[in-house]
């Protein structure tokens, strides 16, 4: 692993730079990692601002306090085979030009570009929202949830006013998608026992999501959104969905028809967007600032960078939305990417990326879920199970694919 580059190798034929190490830029390391073995001309580089590999789809359990928050954090040097040159440094920006990252080690050349560096969470720029609200897009966002929701039960235990106590004793979720979902089923199944340690009653925690559109999980099937919302209902936590956050203020969520959501913790899942220094890039962006590519998943007018994850918008021929920011996606993209840089060394057509859609399934709380797999709708205990194996499944294929072989494919 290293922590400085040489900055003369701006531009380097033989140089792939895999910029983020997630899910998409992970799979693609990973997948030529194998692919190029026998290839020693093509330097392999990956570039993430932590040395460690997140598996953010377990935040929620982090944040519930049921899983540790290193357990969601992945050493790269346990995943990552010598032939990956490793570079821990923040990204700053892009010489497009110069065909060159600029980042925190000095400027890294690329022969070829992979972005792959995810999203931030979306504040709609509603005022106050951004200071006022804790996120969870981190192991370390995740763990000053759990820390902040552990502090107000702690003050509500401590307050003898009992319309403040239930105030501190509130938590409030903005944004009713899966993450909304999940965390706040997770809240609401683990927090009476946490106030039962405290001295408070059991019942005493409250969980609000608020949610601006008709229903919560908008776009899935109506089934699903029903067994959510009623696993929800039997949490007890308090679903608002047509309310519509005008404001984050000292007193709560200021809704726009003038109601106030009070609390003692306020987090926002409410939705996510390119990071900023793509934004302020030259590359052509769309919905939510991110980058267009063509079929084959390159940038418009630059096909020596491709793009992969959430980073990329990328629109599905058989709905004609944009998909949308999940890991399922990102893993598949990265494949098609890891193909195609492959196949261009190898001086074979590119594949045209196409999405195969496996399910959604939401955890709804430690031990039900939701889930929506092949038309097909359950909701309770297996669904949760689904979840489980889905998340494990994924570790096993981090390990699998370090010992890849693409003989066998
Ligand atoms: C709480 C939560 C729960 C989720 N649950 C699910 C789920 O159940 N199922 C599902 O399919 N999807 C889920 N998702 C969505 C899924 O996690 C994302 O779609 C997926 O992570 C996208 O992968 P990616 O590779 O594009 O980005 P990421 O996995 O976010 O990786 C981006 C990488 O880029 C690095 N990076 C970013 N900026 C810089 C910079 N400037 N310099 C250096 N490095 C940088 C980051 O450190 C990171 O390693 C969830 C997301 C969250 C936040």
């Amino acid at each position: 692993m290293e922590n400085a580059v040489n900055a003369s190798a701006a531009g380097n034929g033989g140089q792939i730079v895999i910029a983020g190490a997630g899910y998409a830029g992970l799979h693609v390391a990973l997948r030529l990692t194998a692919s190029l073995r026998n290839n020693p001309a093509v330097e392999l580089t990956l570039v993430d601002q932590h040395d460690y590999h997140q598996a953010l789809t377990e935040l929620p359990r982090v944040a519930g306090g049921t899983r540790a928050a290193d357990a969601v954090r992945i050493p790269l040097q346990d995943v990552l085979a010598a032939r990956v040159r490793f570079v821990q440094t923040e990204i700053n920006g892009f010489d497009l030009a110069g065909r060159r990252l600029l980042t925190g080690a000095g400027p890294i050349g690329w022969g070829r570009l992979v972005l792959a560096l995810g999203s931030r969470p979306n504040d709609f720029a509603i005022p106050g929202l951004a200071e006022r609200t804790l996120s969870l897009y981190s192991a370390s966002d995740a763990e000053r949830v759990w820390a902040a929701a552990g502090q107000a039960l702690t003050a509500a235990a401590a307050e003898a006013d009992p319309e403040r106590r239930r105030r501190l004793a509130t938590v409030v979720v903005g944004g009713g998608g899966a993450t909304g979902v999940e965390l706040a089923g997770e809240l609401a199944e683990v927090l009476p026992e946490v106030a039962k340690s405290h001295g408070l009653a059991p019942d005493r925690p409250a969980v609000q999501l608020v949610e601006a559109g008709p229903t919560i999980l908008a776009g899935s099937s109506p089934q699903l959104i029903d067994k959510a919302a009623r696993i929800l209902t039997d949490l007890g936590v308090q679903v608002r969905t047509n309310a519509m956050i005008a404001a984050a203020t000292e007193e709560g969520f200021r809704l726009t028809d003038g109601q106030l959501v009070e609390g003692g913790v306020f987090v926002w899942a409410g939705g996510v967007k390119a990071p900023e220094l793509v934004a302020d890039s030259e590359l052509p962006t769309g919905h939510n600032g991110r980058v267009k590519v063509d079929r084959y998943l390159r940038v418009l007018d630059h096909p020596e960078i491709y793009v992969a994850g959430d980073l990329a918008s990328v629109t599905d021929p058989s709905t004609g939305h944009v998909l949308p920011s999940l890991a399922q996606v990102a893993l598949e993209e990265g494949e098609t990417v890891a193909r195609n840089l492959d196949a261009e060394l190898k001086g074979r057509p590119l594949a045209a990326f196409t999405f195969h859609d496996k399910g959604f399934v939401v955890s709804v709380g430690t031990r039900r879920g939701v889930a929506d797999i092949a038309g097909m709708t359950t909701g309770g205990r297996l669904a949760h199970l689904l979840k489980d194996a889905i998340e494990w499944e994924y570790r096993q294929s981090v390990k699998h694919l370090r010992g890849w072989d693409p003989v066998a494919r």
